[in-house]
């Protein structure tokens, strides 16, 4: 009987259901603080001998867990697998929901929840497993490293890698559970995005020579970028194994101009460029940049208070693990596949990588589940996540 919210009569035989239950009932949505959820496990993770250090935001109010069960000859810091999951959710606000986002529901061989699939199932798999860890003991260190305001840029998890590299903790591997389809993924593209600001010169729209018409400009700068997007579809260096095989860019928001009949003074714009690893986004800037000074001669001698102005909103590198890795090899055990792909989405899994912590993506659901109203995840992906623990727990266990 599907009952809502009734998980084990569903389907007793999964482990996890009980934690990705509590993990999906706090509502840690980016904005808010998500230290109840930390709190609940960190006492939970050192009530099976975990240490546990928290780094928090600015405010205190959010808060990254990183939690270290000690390998059996006492070593804590060198070698071992970090399991990487962020905490925060994204809103749900608008999203025609047709059960509580924050209780999790069972129906149809799917849970549904605010962050079944992006991405508290992997994280509550992996938690779920904690006691055969614990009780097989392990070779070399196993770490969770939980982080906050994922979403809002991979904010949190830099100040957690910076911790952990201060510490002298140096983990051999590290998997981010972010959805993939349990698909073992070793790259992803690039992201980098700005905000270009327009500023004219108002006019009466009878007297447009004598104004600076700020959306207009600001439009022919988003057509240039439209047409760089289409260069790089078009002629661009591809690499198949992406499900956009091509670097993509694009204009997210725009605003401006105060009523039809004045020449407006002030458009402003975001727009962002997702990228292959051979393609530089810092060229791309450049030449948009470029194109748009070619404007300011004539805006200048309308108005010397004119200008056009571009603010770097956010950075996030790409990474690529070399199949044939370390890590590759661990993903390919645990994962009982030989198959290996690239995805278009950014994760924290490049900040790892810059860390020199080599890392590798797999997770249970789909990103196109991520981010919907009635947020999914199949049974059978969670199934096939507690299989990779479960390789991952004989991997690593002492005996
Ligand atoms: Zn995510």
């Amino acid at each position: 009987m599907n009952a809502p919210g009734n998980l084990a009569q569903v389907t007793p035989a999964l482990r996890s259901l009980d934690l990705i239950h509590t993990l999906v009932g706090y509502d840690t949505t980016s904005r808010d603080s998500n230290l109840a959820l930390i709190d609940w496990i960190r006492d939970y993770l050192e009530g099976h001998g975990f240490a546990a250090t928290l780094t928090f935001d600015d405010d205190r109010r959010k808060a990254n867990l990183f939690a270290t069960l000690a390998a059996v000859d006492g070593n804590a810091t060198t070698g071992g697998i970090v399991l990487s999951g962020h905490t925060d959710v994204v809103p749900v606000d608008n999203q025609p929901w047709e059960s509580d986002p924050f209780i999790v529901t069972a129906r149809d061989g799917r849970l549904y929840g605010r962050g079944v699939t992006d991405m508290k199932s992997f994280s509550a798999c992996g938690l779920a497993f904690v006691p055969e860890f614990v009780r097989r003991g392990v070779r070399k260190p196993l770490h969770f490293a939980l982080s906050y305001d994922e979403e809002v840029g991979c904010i949190g998890v830099r100040r957690l890698i910076a911790d952990i590299v201060a510490r002298g903790v140096r983990p051999a591997a590290c998997i981010v559970g972010e959805p993939t389809g349990m698909e073992l993924v070793v790259a992803h593209k690039g992201k980098k995005a700005w905000r270009c600001r327009v500023r004219g010169f108002e006019a009466h729209s009878s007297l447009t020579p004598s104004g600076v018409n700020a959306v207009q400009i600001a439009c022919e700068i988003v057509a240039y970028i439209a047409k760089r997007a289409r260069e790089f579809r078009d002629a661009g260096k591809r690499d198949d194994a992406y499900d956009v095989p091509y670097t993509t860019a694009h204009v997210g928001t725009i605003r401006g101009g105060t009523a039809l009949n004045i020449v407006p003074r002030d458009c402003t714009f975001d727009f962002e460029i997702r990228h292959l690893p051979f393609d530089d986004p810092d060229r791309f800037i450049r030449d948009v940049e470029q194109f748009a000074a070619g404007f300011l001669p004539a805006m200048h001698a309308v108005d010397a208070g004119t200008y056009i102005e571009f603010d770097n909103l956010s950075t996030l590198p790409g990474f690529d693990t070399h199949d044939g890795s370390e890590v590759t090899a661990l993903g390919h055990a645990c994962n009982a596949t030989q198959e290996v792909g690239k995805v278009s989405f950014g994760t924290e899994a490049s900040l790892f990588h810059g860390a020199s912590i080599p890392t590798i993506i797999c997770g249970p659901g789909h990103i196109a589940q991520a981010h919907q109203p009635n947020e999914w995840v199949s049974l059978d992906q969670i199934a096939r996540c507690e299989a990779f623990m479960q390789r991952l727990v004989d991997r690593l266990a002492a005996a």
